[in-house]
């Protein structure tokens, strides 16, 4: 838990992960226990780059927000992790208020149907997000190695660019966000992203919404685009959940 996982981990070591995440969502009397779970994932993910920091040199700078206006897939923990900081932000462009007017455009709306459009994600504050540190894991291991393929991509509707990107990052992630959703299944609760925007307008409609989601309610079911693992994704994660149930 010190290190993190390297890029090719042990079973035992994702398995070991995936138990005190597990741990975590179970933990009794914890109505914050989803969006710490997802904290304590996001964290496992900095400790890998820490021990073993690629070198490979990624193109992203601060104030490069070309990513920040693609489609953005997130599990409930991490919604309400977001939430969380949205509602304890001291920005007022990060009033509850205005990051759900934000989102409005953006609901509904399909990895494809975002590209080129130009409409930035809810909490981007001009050229930097608004939530750095409690930024989803798919915006964590978001890393460029072509600054051309980035600019080609937010240019052009409708049409993906092959954006290079370190192996190594997506690595880090990948390994600690399967383990996640393994943790999820394992804990009874569901390992769908959903599209960002809307989940965080659903996070954001009423405070108890995470105690509520904790206690089997289905807050999330009806929102139109569901964004499901990859097969594979989905089939390890479920050896992940079978094997620590
Ligand atoms: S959460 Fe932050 S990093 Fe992710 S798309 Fe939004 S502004 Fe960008």
């Amino acid at each position: 838990m010190g290190a993190g996982l390297p890029a090719q981990p042990r079973r035992d070591a994702v398995l070991g992960v995936a138990l005190v995440l597990k741990s975590k969502l179970m933990e009794r009397g914890n109505d914050q226990r989803a969006g710490e779970a997802a904290e304590l994932a996001h964290s496992l993910i900095e400790k890998s780059l820490t021990a073993r920091p690629p070198t490979i040199p990624i193109t992203c700078r601060s104030g490069c927000a070309y990513c920040c206006y693609s489609y953005v897939g997130v599990t409930a923990p991490e919604v309400f992790r977001l939430a969380n900081a949205v509602r304890a932000s001291r920005n007022e462009a990060l009033k509850v208020d205005h990051v759900r007017a934000r989102g409005l455009p953006l609901r509904g709306l399909n990895p494809s149907e975002r590209t080129g459009r130009k409409l930035p994600c809810p909490v981007l504050v001009g050229d930097l997000c608004g939530v750095y540190h409690e930024r989803p894991m798919v915006c964590r291991q978001a890393t460029s190695l072509s600054l051309e393929a980035c600019v080609d991509e937010f240019e052009n509707a409708g049409k993906y660019a092959e954006i290079p990107v370190s192996s190594l990052h997506l690595a880090y992630a990948s390994n600690v966000h399967v383990a996640f959703l393994g943790a999820l299944e394992a804990a009874g609760y569901s390992s769908d992203a959903y599209e960002m925007s809307a989940a965080l307008d659903l996070a954001l409609s009423e405070n108890d919404t995470q105690r509520r989601w904790l206690a089997g309610e289905r807050l999330f079911a009806g929102l139109p685009t569901v964004v499901r693992p990859s097969r594979d994704v989905e089939a390890v994660a479920r050896k992940i959940a079978e094997a620590i149930s």
